[in-house]
C-alpha cells in the first residue's frame, strides 16, 4: 500500500449519505494512462466497508422516505440529478479520461449522453404497472404488483465507468431499488465524483452507496453477501463465471454483461467509404477497449483486396495522442496489463500464420513513449480456429476472414463462444433482415456500429452474458412479480363438501 501524498487528489467513499475512509485506513494510487503516473488515492475497501454500505442499502429500502416515495417524486429526483450531470458533464468527462486514458471527444459524449438515461427513466418511475388476469374462477381478483427486488449491487468496469453504471442504475433507481456500486480499481474517481451529485441532488441516504477497492476483495464480499438481492456485472467473461458461482451460494440473480468478438460484416453490394468508416469505428475507437469491438472483419472475397487496401490507408492517417486533446484520434491502452495482453495476442497470431498489414507494435515517435500505446493492427489471413478469432482481444487489433456466400459467412460469423453484437453492410434489404435473424448476437446493426440508446435493450447471446440492461426490458429486471388473489365471494365453501 501507498502513504497518501498530498499532492494527489485523495478520495472518499461514498456509504449511507456520508464520505468515509476504507476501515483499514488504506488506500491505493488511481493511475493516468496517458503518463503512467499516479493522479488520485483510492480508498481500498473490504469487507467491512461493504458490510456497512449493504446494512445501509437495506435500511435505505425499507425506510418511508424511499419505500414510500410517491413514484412521481422518485421521476422528480431523477430529473433533478440528470440536470446536475447535465451541468456537470465536463468535469466528469477530465475525470473519465485521465483515469482511463480514453479520448476526451469520446468521455465528453458519453458524460453529455448520461442525463437522458435519467431523463428517460425518470418518466417511467410513475408507470411500472402490474396486470389484472382473468382465470376461469370468475369470483377471484386477480392481479399482479411489480416490486423492487432490493439491494442491488452493481460491478463496473473501467473501460466507460459511468455510461456502464447508468445503463443499469438508472432503472434500478425509478423502479424504487437502493444501490451499491464497486467500480473498477483502475476507474474509481469518476463515480465518486458522480457520488457528489447523487448526494447533491437529495436522495436520502443509503439509496446509493459506492465501495471502492479491489474485484476479489471488495467486489467479491458484495456479491457473497447475504444481503444483496441482484447482481449486475459488467466485465470480462472469466469473472462473469466466478460472479455468478458466488452469487449461486445464495441464490442471488445476476444480469451478466461480458465480453464480445463481433462480426463486423461487408457485403459485396455495401456502400464502401460508410463501411471502412463503420469498421474504423468498430475496432479503433477506445483503442478496441469496448465490448462491442466488432473485432472480426468478414469480407467478400469480390471487395476483400479493395477494401483492405482503403482500410490500410485509413488506419496508418489514425493520429494517436494525448488524449486530453480534441485532436487526438486514439488513445492509450488503460492499463499496462491490457498492453502486455494485446502484444501477447499479437505474437500469437504472427505465430499461428495470420498475416501482418499494420501495427503490431507500439508506436516509435518518442512523444508517445511515455504512455501506453499500441498502434493501430491489423491482420488479414485471419483463420476462425485462431485465438485471434475466438479470443477478446479488448485492443486495436482487427482479425479480417474472407467469405464467399451467405450460408458460409452465417457458419463462420456464429462459430464464437460470444454473441454480443454484430455488424451487417449491405444494401439489399433482403439480406439484410435475413442475416440479422440467423446472427446469433443481442444487438445487430444494419450499416451502422457502435450505436447505443438508453431506449433500447441491450444484452448477450451466449457466453457475452444474460439479462437486459435499458429500454422497457430493464423494468421488468429490476422489479419481481407479485401475484394477489382476492376471493370476492362472501363465504367459503367447506373444503370436504362434495362440489
Ligand atoms: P474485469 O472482469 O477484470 O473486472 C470488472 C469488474 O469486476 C471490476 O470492477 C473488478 O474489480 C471486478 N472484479 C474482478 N474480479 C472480481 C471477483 N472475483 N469478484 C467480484 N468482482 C470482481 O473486467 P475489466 O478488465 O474491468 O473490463 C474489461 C471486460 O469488460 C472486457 O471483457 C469487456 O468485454 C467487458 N465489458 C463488457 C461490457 C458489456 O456491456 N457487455 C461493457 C464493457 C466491458
Amino acid at each position: 500500500m501507498t502513504a497518501v501524498s498530498t499532492e494527489l487528489t485523495t478520495y472518499q467513499m461514498f456509504i449511507n449519505g456520508e464520505w468515509v475512509d476504507a476501515a483499514s485506513g488504506q488506500s491505493f494510487e488511481s493511475l493516468n494512462p496517458y503518463t503512467g503516473q499516479a493522479w488520485a488515492m483510492i480508498p481500498d475497501g473490504q469487507e467491512q466497508d461493504v458490510d456497512r454500505a449493504v446494512d445501509a442499502a437495506r435500511q435505505a429500502l425499507d425506510h418511508p422516505d424511499w419505500k414510500r416515495m410517491p413514484p412521481m417524486q422518485r421521476g422528480h429526483l431523477l430529473r433533478r440529478f440528470a440536470d446536475l450531470l447535465q451541468e456537470h458533464a465536463e468535469h466528469l468527462g477530465h475525470v473519465e479520461t485521465r483515469d482511463n486514458g480514453k479520448l476526451i471527444r469520446e468521455m465528453l459524449g458519453q458524460a453529455r449522453a448520461l442525463p437522458s438515461y435519467y431523463y428517460y427513466y425518470a418518466g417511467l418511475a410513475d408507470k411500472i404497472l402490474g396486470d389484472t388476469i382473468p382465470l376461469e374462477n370468475t369470483s377471484v381478483f386477480n392481479y399482479t404488483l411489480r416490486e423492487p427486488v432490493g439491494v442491488v449491487g452493481i460491478i463496473t468496469p473501467w473501460n466507460s465507468p459511468l455510461l456502464i453504471l447508468s445503463f443499469s442504475l438508472a432503472a434500478a433507481l425509478a423502479t424504487g431499488n437502493t444501490v451499491v456500486v464497486k467500480p473498477s480499481e483502475h476507474t474509481s474517481a469518476s463515480t465518486l465524483e458522480f457520488a457528489k451529485l447523487v448526494q447533491e441532488a437529495g436522495f436520502p441516504p443509503g439509496v446509493f452507496n459506492v465501495v471502492t477497492g479491489f474485484g476479489k476483495m471488495a467486489g467479491g464480499a458484495l456479491v457473497r453477501h447475504p444481503g444483496v438481492n441482484k447482481i449486475v456485472f459488467t466485465g470480462g467473461a472469466e469473472t462473469g463465471k466466478v460472479i455468478a458461482q458466488l452469487a449461486a451460494s445464495h441464490i442471488t440473480p445476476v444480469l451478466l454483461e461480458l465480453g464480445g468478438k463481433s462480426p463486423n460484416i461487408i457485403f459485396d453490394d455495401a456502400t464502401m467509404p460508410n463501411a471502412v468508416n463503420g469498421c474504423i469505428a468498430g475496432i479503433f475507437a477506445a483503442s478496441g477497449q469496448t465490448c462491442i469491438a466488432g473485432s472480426r472483419l468478414f469480407l467478400h472475397a469480390k471487395v476483400h483486396d479493395a477494401f483492405v487496401e482503403r482500410l490500410v490507408e485509413r488506419t496508418k492517417r489514425i493520429k494517436l495522442g494525448d488524449p486530453s486533446s480534441m485532436a487526438s484520434e486514439m488513445g492509450p491502452m488503460a492499463t499496462t496489463d491490457q498492453l502486455h495482453k494485446v502484444q501477447g495476442f499479437v505474437d500469437g497470431a504472427i505465430n499461428d500464420g495470420a498475416e501482418l498489414v499494420y501495427g503490431g507494435k507500439r508506436p516509435d515517435a518518442p512523444e508517445l513513449r511515455q504512455g501506453w500505446f499500441f498502434m493501430p493492427t491489423i491482420f488479414d489471413g485471419v483463420r476462425n480456429d485462431m485465438d485471434l478469432a475466438q479470443e477478446e482481444v479488448f485492443g486495436p487489433v482487427l482479425g479480417v476472414l474472407k467469405f464467399h456466400d451467405e450460408e458460409e459467412l452465417i457458419a463462420l460469423a456464429n462459430q464464437t463462444r460470444y454473441g454480443l453484437a454484430a455488424g451487417i453492410w449491405t444494401n439489399d434489404i433482403k439480406r439484410a433482415h435475413r442475416v440479422a435473424r440467423d446472427l446469433k448476437a443481442g444487438t445487430v446493426w444494419i450499416n451502422t456500429y457502435r450505436a447505443v440508446s438508453y431506449a433500447s435493450p441491450f444484452g448477450g447471446y451466449k457466453q457475452s452474458g444474460y439479462g437486459r440492461e435499458m429500454g422497457l426490458e430493464a423494468i421488468r429486471e429490476f422489479t419481481q412479480v407479485k401475484s394477489v388473489w382476492v376471493d370476492l365471494a362472501d363465504t367459503v365453501p367447506d373444503p370436504f363438501a362434495l362440489r
